[in-house]
């Protein structure tokens, strides 16, 4: 429908702010959003030639619409992928990978670590359909390698994960999906392709949570999922069809526009984890902090190599304190002594965002499995923001210099 073509020989920065449908004959010059469920066709002829797929051309809401294809063809082209298909949240873009890629008998590798509802999704929802998974270490090769099995299809990963930001490497892992005859998805929201472009380390499939970094502001749910023209176009595309889980133009429009900073937010963001991170390793009620950006961090070079040099915008500590109890109403004590700082489990926006994980993402966990994901009752997770650091700081101080 498009030629993108004419975006082949642009610097990234420019394809972030330029990749997009063509205007329409109003000449707009920010994207229109093109709010409509249907379309009208120019023939009987054109409309049949449409359904059949013989022709390029809008027919129905649910199958496409140009402001969704505009936020594809930018987040393709900021990935670095031929092509990339928006849908309504990051859950469902892994439904529909899932569901593309998958059937009965298939098995699933998966690192331990990896978003709550994706091992939900992953691990039980589609066990009732036949297909099978297995949980690994996020950070140890061997335990994927020994995993393995004749009908894997699929390795899904996701780096750096949710609270405890550990790394895992991507390029030895699509290696080792590939010699298994497997895919490797991997899911980018934490990073953003800002930072990380996992395509280009050898991954098949990225997901994302457009929710998060990519609008940035925390106002729509959206997801997208990235590949190759031929796997959006053969797997994904009649999900889509059949399946539903179709981007609202509206939420495209806003991830759209959001992509434009992206590159700017991701590495403001990043700079003021890190100062942050820095800060909070020397606090005194400080035990310690989980951020790839620190030396301390286990796979603090390898994060480096993968994210462009950043650490991102998402960090954890661990207050000090003498056994669980302790530890559960200092963290506690650090959120409620917040003024300005949102008390909230989500991440990605430009205000900074701070949880207790323990007791929200993973309350339903047994003590023990909590113990065993390291996810401690004194660990707090930020979402670093725009705001002026030192701001923050004085903010966290509040709870953290009074226990
Ligand atoms: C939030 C999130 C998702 C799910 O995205 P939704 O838009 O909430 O459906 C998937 N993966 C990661 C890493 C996330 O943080």
């Amino acid at each position: 429908m498009t030629d993108h073509t004419k975006f082949d020989d642009l610097h990234i920065e420019t394809l972030a702010v330029r990749a997009a449908v063509e205007r329409s004959q109003f000449g707009e010059n920010s994207e229109a959003l093109y709010l409509t469920s249907g379309y009208v066709q120019p023939t009987a002829a054109a409309a049949a030639a449409r359904f059949a797929g013989d022709e390029e051309g809008y027919t129905y809401g649910r199958y496409g619409n140009p402001t969704v294809a505009s936020m594809e063809m930018r987040l393709a082209a900021l990935e670095g992928t031929e092509a990339a298909m928006g849908t309504a949240s990051g859950m469902s873009a892994i439904l529909m990978m899932c569901l593309g890629l998958l059937k009965a008998g298939d098995h699933v590798l998966c690192s331990r670590s990896m978003f709550g509802s994706t091992i939900k999704l992953i691990g039980s929802d589609l066990a009732k359909f036949g297909v099978a998974s297995s949980f690994v270490s996020q950070t140890d090769l061997r335990e994927w390698q020994a995993a393995i099995q004749p009908n894997t299809r699929l390795f899904f990963a996701e780096t750096p994960t949710n609270p405890l930001t550990e790394v895992c490497d991507i390029q030895a892992l699509a290696d080792m999906a590939h010699n298994a005859g497997a895919f490797l998805a991997l899911d980018n929201c934490f990073a953003t392709p800002a930072l990380q472009r996992p395509m280009a380390m050898g991954a098949d499939i990225i997901t994302h949570s457009g929710t998060k970094y990519l609008d940035g502001q925390g106002r729509v749910m959206a997801g997208a999922l990235c590949a190759s023209q031929q796997m959006i176009t053969e797997k994904f595309l009649p999900v889509l069809k059949s399946g539903g889980m179709t981007l609202a133009p509206f939420n495209a429009w806003v991830v759209l526009k959001g992509l434009e900073t992206l590159d700017l937010r991701m590495r403001a963001q990043s700079a003021r984890a890190q100062i942050l991170a820095e800060w909070l390793e020397k606090h005194p009620s400080v035990a310690s902090v989980l951020y790839p950006g620190l030396a301390s961090h286990p796979q603090h070079d390898l994060a480096m190599r993968q994210m462009s040099g950043l650490g991102g915008a998402v960090l954890s500590f661990e207050v000090k304190a003498d056994g669980p109890e302790q530890s559960r109403a200092r963290a506690f004590h650090v959120l409620d002594s917040m003024q300005m700082l949102s008390l909230s489990t989500n991440l990605g926006d430009t205000k900074t965002l701070v949880a207790h994980p323990a007791s929200t993402s993973h309350g339903r966990l047994t003590e023990a499995q909590r113990q065993a994901a390291g996810i401690g009752q004194g660990l707090i997770r930020v979402a670093v923001g725009l705001e002026y650091p030192q701001d923050i700081q004085k903010d966290l101080s509040r709870g953290l210099d009074t226990f």
